[in-house]
């Protein structure tokens, strides 16, 4: 598609189309209202994201996106430093926080096993989790990944690194529904299946 005669515009077209979910009309069209802003508008966009490309952290402890090396959830000294949530993603550490159902700190895995993918245990946020449940004096973790055969796969594995070690491994209730992305569930739902969560094991065995 030739949008006209510009380069330049061609090239704000192409930046904006890169991004998911923006075709070329609405890039075109985000092109042409940063034309009609002022440039300060413009320039203060550029400005905020180069900042978040340049100065975003992952969370020494738990990887969940962070402005400085440890993330204000793990260093809130209110949260219950008992129990530790384990999600696949940043988005799940925002859903589950909406719900207001949980106050213990999270580890974000940053994906799921998942074979087909080409995705395996050492792609993932898992080999520092049995040391932070032993250094951190965790009793508790709660599986709260997504309800699909990559979740089930990734939960079974976690249960394995942590089942010789003194700590409780909990899954959330099936309030969410089987194959559902974690964080398509509405926040009731979610909060519910945190409050309902039940032992690990004990789902295997009902296999
Ligand atoms: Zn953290």
């Amino acid at each position: 598609m030739n949008e006209g005669y510009s380069l330049l515009l061609q090239k704000a077209i192409d930046a904006f189309a890169g991004l998911p979910g923006v075709g070329r009309k609405t890039a075109l069209r985000l092109a042409l209202f940063l034309l009609k802003q002022d440039k300060e508008y413009t320039h203060r966009f550029v400005q905020d994201i180069k900042e978040f490309a340049d100065k975003i952290h992952f969370c020494d402890r738990c990887h969940n996106i962070s402005d400085d090396p440890v993330c204000p959830i793990c260093k809130d000294p209110r949260r219950d430093d008992t129990i530790i949530c384990v999600v696949e993603n940043i988005r799940d550490v925002m859903a589950i926080e909406r719900t207001g159902h949980f106050h213990g700190r999270y580890h974000v895995l940053g994906g799921l096993i998942s074979p087909i993918d080409g995705l395996g245990p050492g792609d993932l946020h898992l080999s520092d989790l049995p040391n932070r449940v032993t250094a951190e004096g965790i009793s508790e973790v709660l599986l709260a990944l997504s309800t699909t055969m990559e979740g089930d796969t990734t939960n079974f594995y976690i249960y394995r690194l942590l089942r010789d070690l003194d700590v409780k491994i909990t899954v959330i209730a099936r309030g969410v529904p089987m194959g559902d992305e974690l964080e398509y569930a509405d926040e009731i739902t979610l909060g519910r299946s945190i409050e309902n969560r039940i032992d690990f094991a004990s789902t295997l065995r009902s296999k």
